[in-house]
């Protein structure tokens, strides 16, 4: 199935975004969607835009599709400036979350319309859909009408009709956000099967954190226009640069600390309970200064008051999740954490409300942000 091309080959990057920003409207109504946007998004990645409503995914995608130019910055498609090429002439296709299949043409001709429009022979087209009913699982179904068909079958149809065409690209825009919750799952490790097996660069936003964490390669997470962090799932979760990808991806406590002493990157940070520890830090903290430490619930473990620990509080709360238990804690020195235990045979932690606990948290698990 995969065909490696000349791009390819050269090592050439499947997008890049250079210094991209992108207003719509003038004067005092103007909208900034997009704010001085850099990416590079390698061949064959799957990687995701993740962020609230309104932070300028759609507006990436469609400046990437030639649906908009960009108000100041360039987009190379393979190390190409692309701002002369209107979108049927850019190597890239779009799945939309709304399907928009054509209702009066069956499964097959919906699939095959785009090699038609192009012109390809009646047996080219023919066998490029018979290998996408394949790839899609959906050969039982070709001769079905588009309103005789589930949601979850209604996207197949939409992305083997966006992959039959051989896009280098495939923009994809919340393709699963109208699906439930189990249809879901499944178009999530669909969707990641049909990128590895076809090789095609895929695009894919959503607001989701768990979705981007479980289906991407890299992420970009947006906020405002921006882009905060890129990374891999595991870089963003375990090392957020500020307090917004901490809080959008995942749950996090946050705690304030003190810096005590400083030599080169490397310092020492007192916790509200007078315990320091030592850190890497960024520049712009000096000693006296504060920073504020991001702290996963599931990397603090609950341990009896009095044995070594770096914070103690008591158990405020305790709910039961199945899986796992999330115990808040209200902290001797001030505010409260949640910790996170899981529920492994034979390890129930006999703890009632209002116990004395001690928090022992390793110092690699506390993540010093930005801001
Ligand atoms: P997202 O896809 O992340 O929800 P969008 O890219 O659709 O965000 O929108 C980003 C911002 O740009 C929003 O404030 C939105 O209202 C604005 N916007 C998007 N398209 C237009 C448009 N055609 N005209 C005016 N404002 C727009
Ligand atoms: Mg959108």
């Amino acid at each position: 199935m995969r065909l490696q091309d000349g791009a390819e080959l050269a090592g050439l990057p499947a997008v890049e975004a250079k210094n991209v920003t992108k207003t719509f409207g003038a004067g005092p109504d103007a909208v900034v969607a997009l704010d001085n946007v850099s990416v590079t998004i390698g061949q064959n990645e799957f990687f995701t835009l993740l962020g609230p409503s309104g932070c300028g995914k759609t507006t990436l995608l469609r400046l990437i599709a030639g649906f908009e130019m960009p108000t100041g910055g360039s987009i190379l498609l393979e190390g190409q400036e692309v701002a002369h090429l209107p979108p049927f002439k850019r190597p890239v296709n779009t799945v939309f979350q709304s399907y928009a299949l054509f209702p009066h043409l069956t499964v097959a001709q919906n699939i095959g319309f785009g090699l038609k429009m192009l012109g390809r022979k009646r047996a080219v087209v023919e066998d490029a859909v018979s290998q996408m009913l394949k790839l899609v699982r959906m050969e039982p179904m070709r001769n079905r009408k588009v309103h005789q068909l589930s949601g979850g079958q209604q996207q197949r149809v939409a992305i083997a009709r966006a992959l039959a065409t051989r896009p280098k690209l495939l923009l994809l825009d919340e393709p699963l956000s109208a699906l439930d919750l189990k249809l879901r799952k499944e178009m999530q490790i669909e969707l990641k099967r049909l990128q590895h097996e076809t090789g095609i660069t895929f695009i894919f936003v959503t607001h989701d954190q768990e979705e981007a964490l479980t289906m991407s390669d890299r992420i970009a997470v947006m906020s405002r226009g921006k882009i905060l962090q890129i990374g891999t799932p595991n870089e963003i979760y375990e090392h957020p640069v500020d307090r917004f990808v901490a809080d959008f991806i995942g749950e996090t406590n946050f705690i304030e600390a003190e810096v005590t002493q400083r030599l080169g990157n490397k310092g020492e940070i007192r916790l509200p309970s007078g315990i320091e520890v030592a850190r890497e830090l960024g520049a712009q903290v000096a000693v006296g200064g504060k920073v504020t430490l991001a702290i996963r619930p599931e990397r603090i473990d609950l341990v009896r008051p009095g044995a070594e620990c770096q914070l103690a509080g008591k158990v405020e709360n305790i709910v039961y999740f199945g899986t796992d238990t999330h115990f808040h804690i209200d902290l001797d020195s001030g505010g409260d954490l949640t910790v996170r235990v899981q529920n492994r045979r034979g390890h129930q932690e006999i703890l009632k409300m209002g116990d004395a606990v001690g928090l022992r948290i390793a110092p690699e698990a506390m993540q010093v942000l930005k801001d």
